[in-house]
C-alpha cells in the first residue's frame, strides 16, 4: 500500500478557495480522518486524491510517483460514499463478487477475499439476501465490502455512516474499526463527526477554512490542541476559554484569575501581554468541600448530558466555567461548590489563538 502525499495543494473555485496550500502525508497502513465543519474543504481534498478534481496548484504523490495528472481510473483507489453504491436486485454475495470478476483473480483467491470481508464486516447472515431486503446500515456494509475486497491501493471514505440510524452507526463503527485493524490499508476517512474520528483514526487532520490546523493522534489533539479551534471543535461541549492580562509578578510574569486561589507565575512567554487559559469541562474538578487548590463558586445551571453525566455551570467571580461531573456527584451538588483547575490540564493560547509553549505554576 502506498504512502499518499499532498504537497502545497491549492484548490480555487470561482469566489472560494476550498483548499489552501495543504501539505500532508498519509502514512501506509494508517487511518487518517479529515475532520472539520461543513465547507472546510474535506471533500475537495479527498476528490483531489481520487483524481476526481484537479488541484489549481500543488502535487499528489503515491510513494515517489507524482500522480497529479493521472486519471482517476488508473489510481487504484476505492471509494465509499455517504449513500451505498450497490445493486438492489442481486444478492449480497454477488454484489461483492461482481467487481472482482473484472480483476484477473483465480477462483480460490476471489472466494477467499469475499469470505474475508464477509467475516470482518459480519455479513454472514445476509450473504444470500438481496439488497432490497436489507436495512441501510447493512447496505452500507455491503458497499464497504465491495470496495475493500478489490484491495485498492488506497481507500477513501466520504462520511460513510452519516445516513444510517443510530444503532446501525454503532455497528458500522465497530465493523470499520475491525476492518482497519485487520487490513492495515492506507485509509483516508472524511467526517464532520468527532466521535467517529476519535474512534477510528490513527491520526486526525483537523481542518478549518481550507487549512489543516493540526495533524495528530486523536488523544494528543484532544488533550493538547495546537489552536483554540481544536479546543472548541472537539469535546462535548468544547474547552472553557478565559482570557487574562499578563501582569508583573515577583520580578517575573504572572496572572490573577478567579479560577485559582492565588496569583500564578507564567514561564515561557514570548512577549504576549494577553493569554487565554483553556481547560476541558471534564478536566475541571468539582467538590462539595474546600480542597487545597480549589476556589468557591455558585452553581448557575446543571443538566444531564450523554452517559448520565452532568454539565454544571459554575460562577467564579466574573467568570462562568463549565464542569462535567459523574452522575452521583451531579445529583448531589446544590448551590455552593468548590472548583479546582489542575494546572496539568491547562493549555495556554496566545492572542493569535495558537498554543503557547508556556506554563503556569504556583
Ligand atoms: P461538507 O461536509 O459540507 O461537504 P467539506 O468540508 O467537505 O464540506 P467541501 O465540499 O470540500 O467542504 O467544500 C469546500 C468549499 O468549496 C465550500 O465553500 C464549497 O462551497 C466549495 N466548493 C466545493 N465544490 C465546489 C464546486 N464544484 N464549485 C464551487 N465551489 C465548490
Amino acid at each position: 500500500m502506498p504512502e499518499v502525499r499532498l504537497v502545497d495543494i491549492h484548490k480555487k473555485y470561482p469566489g472560494v478557495i476550498a483548499v489552501k496550500n495543504v501539505s500532508i502525508t498519509f502514512t501506509t497502513a494508517t487511518v487518517t480522518c479529515l475532520l472539520g465543519p461543513s465547507g472546510c474543504g474535506k471533500t475537495t481534498m479527498m476528490r483531489i486524491i481520487a483524481g476526481l478534481e484537479t488541484p489549481t496548484a500543488g502535487d499528489v504523490f503515491f510513494d515517489d510517483n507524482r500522480i497529479t495528472d493521472l486519471p482517476a481510473r488508473k489510481r487504484k483507489i476505492g471509494m465509499v460514499f455517504q449513500y451505498p453504491v450497490v445493486y438492489r436486485n442481486i444478492s449480497v454475495y454477488r454484489n461483492i463478487e461482481l467487481p472482482l470478476l473484472e480483476e484477473k483473480l483465480s477462483e480460490s483467491e476471489r472466494k477467499k477475499r469475499i469470505q474475508q470481508v464477509i467475516d470482518i464486516l459480519g455479513l454472514e447472515d445476509s450473504v444470500e439476501k438481496e439488497i432490497s431486503q436489507l436495512d441501510g446500515g447493512t447496505r452500507q456494509k455491503v458497499a464497504i465490502a465491495r470496495t475493500v475486497a478489490r484491495q485498492p491501493a488506497v481507500i477513501l471514505f466520504d462520511e460513510p455512516i452519516t445516513n444510517v440510524d443510530a444503532e446501525a452507526k454503532v455497528q458500522l463503527k465497530r465493523a470499520l474499526k475491525e476492518l482497519t485493524r485487520q487490513l492495515r490499508q492506507t485509509i483516508i476517512y472524511v467526517t464532520h463527526d468527532q466521535t467517529e474520528a476519535m474512534t477510528l483514526a490513527d491520526q486526525i487532520a483537523l481542518m478549518k477554512e481550507g487549512e489543516i490546523v493540526q495533524l495528530d493522534a486523536p488523544r494528543k489533539l484532544y488533550n493538547r490542541p495546537d489552536d483554540v479551534f481544536g479546543g472548541w471543535f472537539l469535546g462535548n461541549p468544547g474547552m472553557n476559554f478565559f482570557e487574562h492580562r499578563v501582569e508583573a509578578l515577583d520580578g517575573g510574569l504572572g496572572l490573577k484569575s478567579p479560577l485559582f486561589p492565588g496569583p500564578l507565575k507564567i514561564s515561557g512567554l514570548n512577549g504576549q501581554d494577553r493569554i487565554t487559559v483553556g481547560i476541558r469541562p471534564e478536566h475541571v474538578k468539582l467538590g462539595r468541600e474546600p480542597s487545597n487548590f480549589a476556589v468557591g463558586g455558585n452553581v448557575r445551571r446543571k443538566f444531564i448530558v450523554v452517559g448520565g453525566h452532568y454539565l454544571v455551570s459554575v460562577e467564579l467571580g466574573d467568570k462562568i466555567i463549565k464542569v462535567k461531573v459523574d452522575p452521583v456527584l451531579g445529583r448531589q451538588i446544590e448551590i455552593e461548590v468548590w472548583v479546582e483547575c489542575p494546572l496539568d490540564w491547562i493549555t495556554l493560547f496566545g492572542p493569535d489563538g495558537r498554543r503557547l509553549d508556556a506554563n503556569l505554576s504556583v
